[in-house]
């Protein structure tokens, strides 16, 4: 027995020893680069769903050299694109890092916020300050890129790329070399002037290459045989959204070039929108010679078509499929490309997605599993209810994020009791058969809810910003403006269950099925890099995938 022991512990000792030589213990060492690759609304399954759709340079490299977690999940409601790009890179949750949703609905006056608008800022290389004027500002947290620079006395470059301004901004931090997104009314790539006062020569090289032009040009035609797409249903089915002036959600889709004449954001739903921002982030990694200084980079991108095409024909589509297949041969060819300018061995990448997607209504009713629609009638039935009450049904602001908004300034003014009036919409929403659970989010904590619906609910309430009530729906139920195709929000796993692979420089071989959450991405990165954790960070590092 005793013999045995020693021998296991000098194979250990052994093998530990390989791999110190292998993943640098405790040097200090860095990488050149680190790549920040964020997958707008992928699921873990589609990993796995299209494997054998995969080449062998993009998601099978990820997994064949990469580290991958097989359970990681979102800690937090609602699981929406900004909440997931922040709590990403800042290893933290929405009522610490303030980033309450996409938008939400301001306390004091009732207006709609948006996540990353500012009016203090100009936009730079757009007319348009809708889309242009925008910064970090509502952003409590350090990011992971905001650490970086400082632990690098601001000699690291940090930038953010994305077709959406919030999946830019919020990931590159507050003091960015750059951020940068696309203008819908320009079809260029955009600034602001809280990053800097002119575009570079570079952005303004690219924009006049009219990139999304050529992309566009041939339209849209699957990739493979259409008979091949095994994985998904047929074309033509009555719960997608066709992509720009198409009558029919068919392929080929060939108008794109004329829709995009008169509406640029089309390429967003497309694949052609992943592949214009890959380019753009190689033109950002040889301007700003990322990778190639002392200190390290780092390169945050997103893809957000992934979302879009999502948006528009559900998980099940063949549209969804080819646009991974595509996203794949963009991915082995950005790997290829790094290996060449900055070294195999030299970058660190990571994969994840800020949230998944539910199967479409449609898709769900056909084949007979849960689903249906939470929210139809319901803010009419509850203002009626309330008008009987209370003689006023403009007590509810809204519902948004599958929280229920009381119209705070008009409680006050007219003295009504905020505690009876959300006992009265708890109780008429607990009889509604669509409703799982609904609650007082500021008294959640006291709740008989269970795990791990109740902490997610508690990470994602900021009492500044979320609403007062929280609606947990049945399984698979979505809201009514999804009639066609799928959104994403809440807790379950189809919206909260995201892939996380690492791969390269630090990064063991290997998979795991233990559980993870999206907090942890964060502090593990942090840990590679020998950095402080950002300011707002409750994860920690996920140990097995760096082996220490
Ligand atoms: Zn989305």
């Amino acid at each position: 027995m005793f013999r045995k022991i020693q021998i296991f512990v000098l194979a250990v000792a052994t093998f530990g020893n390989v791999n110190a030589q292998k993943t640098k213990i405790n040097s200090g060492e860095r990488p050149k680069l680190v790549v920040g690759l964020v997958v707008d609304q992928m699921r873990w399954d589609y990993l796995y769903r299209f494997e054998k759709k995969f080449g062998k340079g993009g998601f099978q490299r990820l997994l064949g050299e990469g580290y991958s977690l097989n359970n990681v999940h979102i800690p937090y409601i609602p699981t929406v694109t900004a909440i997931g790009h922040t709590s990403i890179y800042t290893g933290s949750v929405p009522s610490i890092h303030g980033i309450a949703g996409n938008d939400w609905t301001d306390k004091e006056t009732g207006k709609n916020v948006y996540c990353t608008a500012d009016d203090s800022v100009n936009p730079v290389g757009s007319d348009s300050k809708k889309i242009g004027s925008h910064s970090p500002k509502n952003l409590w947290s350090t990011t992971v890129t905001d650490q970086l620079r400082i632990a690098s006395n601001f000699k690291s470059k940090v930038v953010g790329v994305s077709l959406k301004d919030r999946a830019s901004i919020l990931p590159a931090g507050h003091n960015p070399t750059g951020a940068f997104w696309f203008d819908d009314s320009s079809g260029n790539f955009i600034t602001s002037s809280y990053y800097m006062n002119e575009l570079p020569k570079w952005v303004n090289d690219f924009n006049g290459q009219k990139v999304p032009e050529k992309l566009l040009a041939n339209g849209w035609e699957t990739t493979l045989p259409i008979g091949e797409y095994t994985e998904s249903t047929a074309d033509n089915v009555e719960w997608e959204y066709p992509v720009g002036t198409a009558k029919d959600p068919v392929f080929p889709y060939k108008n794109l070039l004329t829709d995009y004449a008169t509406k640029k954001g089309v390429i967003r739903t497309t694949p052609f929108g992943n592949t214009l921002t890959l380019k753009f982030a190689e033109a950002a990694l040889d301007n700003y010679t990322l990778g190639k200084g002392t200190e390290t980079d780092f390169l945050a991108i997103n893809l957000a078509s992934t979302d879009y095409v999502g948006h528009s024909y559900g998980p099940n589509s063949i549209e969804v499929e080819d646009t991974y297949i595509r996203l794949d041969k963009d991915l082995a060819a950005f790997f290829k490309m790094l290996d060449e300018k900055v070294g195999k061995d030299n970058y660190l990448v990571f994969l994840s997605a800020d949230h998944g997607g539910a199967n479409a209504e449609g898709f769900l009713r056909t084949n007979k599993i849960l689903g249906g629609f939470y929210d139809d009638g319901m803010e009419k039935n509850l203002g009626a209810e309330l008008e009987k009450k209370y003689a006023n049904s403009k007590v509810i602001l809204g519902i948004d994020n599958y929280q229920i908004y009381l119209n705070q300034s008009l409680i006050k003014e007219k003295k009504l009791d905020e505690d009876d009036i959300k006992t009265t919409i708890i109780n008429s929403l607990n009889k509604d058969p669509r409703v799982l659970y609904a609650v007082d989010l500021k008294k959640i904590g006291s709740s008989a809810i269970p795990e791990p619906i109740k902490t997610r609910a508690i990470n994602g309430y900021n009492w500044q910003r979320s609403g007062d009530i929280q609606i947990v729906s049945h399984d698979g139920m979505l809201p009514t403006y999804a009639k066609k195709g799928t959104t994403h929000s809440v807790w379950n796993s189809y919206d909260s269950h995201i892939p996380l692979i690492f791969m390269g420089w630090g990064i063991k071989h290997g998979e795991s099925n233990k559980d993870y959450n999206m907090t942890d991405i964060a502090p593990t990165v942090s840990a590679l890099l020998h950095i402080e954790f950002p300011s707002g960070n409750i994860g920690n590092p996920i140990t097995e995938v760096i082996g220490r």
